[in-house]
């Protein structure tokens, strides 16, 4: 397995489809999706040369060989994450510590492996902090939250025969700004696949340039490639530790307990359904021992923070929408025990969990669904809140 990463700058306004928050104000999500990343590539693809390879473009854009991840805010060379579920703030003074070293902030820690208070040391209740944040590896004492520049734009609709705004129709936009940058990564299940995706698309000399998101008509929607890197180890390896120090971290540096703690966070919202296509909203025992080729009855699951929500598309190929979804959001973060006898089964099942942590879970995942990160050290380290049990 290899990886591409790939850094983009925003151009032109960029507004990237979410949901109708009320009648006619248009919400842009705060990241770009696979989905949207593959699209941009396949359509290029398509004008550079046509359909004359069909096997070569199914490989490219519609087989797991190749997936196209989610694209999060960039921030100055830290890595950024979502922040998990299981990591709540104080509603009174909300917000990491290294968020505003200005104002008086409770912090935010993270409750997957310990017991959730009833509420910060100030009465105040927790809750829920949906954002991305920044860390160095290895040091959670200084977490911060990502910020993309967004504003709004009022438009009206301009009437065909008069030529002046249409009575009653005004509508508003929320969009990213110009010079915001998104990075993320494109992974090849070999090496030769890389080079020829590479030879492809990158080789001109020029950095690419795409139109994604709406309204791309109307001038907007333009971003520029900044940075391109190969890369012959894993992001969340780079960024968090390799799974196996990752796991001893969670079980106090011992493999040879009879029982190993382990968690399961998604990176990018996941879709997962039972053997009879029922979407599912959590990962269950049962479907963790499938991954892993473990017998579930091994497998207990201790906690779970998650949320899930309705995902509809629309299908640019075919001119329709596609089916909704269900998918479990992104930040779903679930502990589980694993009752092996011994180190050797402690091994067996670090090497499963390595092999799913490459591989993700659930269904499309080569347009960036169901990346999921092995004993994410941030559910041990985030720890800025004092609490009231
Ligand atoms: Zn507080």
């Amino acid at each position: 397995m290899v990886r591409l990463e790939l850094t983009i700058k925003v151009e032109e306004p960029l507004i990237l489809a979410n949901k109708h928050v009320g009648g006619n104000i248009v919400q842009t999500l705060d990241y770009i999706t696979g989905s949207a990343l593959r699209g941009a590539f396949a359509a290029r693809y398509l004008s550079l040369k046509g359909l004359s390879e069909k096997d070569e473009f199914r490989q490219f854009f519609w087989s797991n060989e190749v997936r196209f991840g989610n694209l999060y805010p960039e921030s100055e060379g830290d890595f950024v994450f979502p922040l998990p579920i299981s990591a709540k703030t104080c509603k009174g003074y909300k917000g990491f510590k290294n968020d505003d070293p200005s104002k008086e902030i409770h912090g935010v820690s993270d409750y997957l492996l310990q017991e959730i208070p009833e509420s910060c040391s100030c009465n105040a209740p927790l809750e829920n902090y949906p954002c991305f944040y920044e860390f160095f590896p290895n040091n959670y004492s200084y977490c911060k939250k990502v910020e993309v520049g967004k504003r709004f734009s009022v438009h009206s609709e301009i009437d065909d025969k008069t030529k002046r705004s249409k009575e009653g129709i005004l509508y508003t936009l929320e969009h990213i700004n110009e010079e915001e940058k998104f990075v993320g990564n494109i992974i090849f299940s070999q090496e030769s696949l890389y080079e020829s995706f590479k030879k492809l698309f990158f080789n001109s000399g020029t950095p690419i340039s795409f139109k994604i998101g709406q309204a791309r008509s109307r001038g907007m929607g333009k971003v520029i490639e900044t940075t391109h890197s190969f890369n012959s180890d894993s992001f969340f390896v780079t960024s968090k530790g390799t799974v196996e120090e990752r796991v001893k971290a969670f079980n106090e540096g011992n493999l040879d307990n009879n029982e190993i703690t382990f968690s399961l966070t998604l990176f990018s919202d996941a879709i997962i359904c039972d053997k009879f296509l029922r979407y599912l909203t959590t990962i269950p025992e049962w479907l963790v021992g499938e991954e892993l080729n473990i017998l579930s009855g091994k497998i207990e699951k201790n906690n779970a923070f998650t949320a899930y929500r309705m995902l509809s598309g629309w299908n640019a190929a075919l001119g329709i929408p596609k089916e909704n979804e269900i998918v479990i959001n992104k930040g779903s973060s679930f502990l589980y025990t694993f009752k092996g006898s011994g180190e050797e089964n402690n091994r067996k099942l670090i090497r499963g969990l390595e092999e799913l942590e490459n591989r993700g879970i659930g269904f499309r995942r080569n347009e960036g669904f169901g990346e999921i990160i092995v004993c994410d050290p941030v559910h041990l380290y985030l720890r800025e809140l004092g609490g009231k049990p």
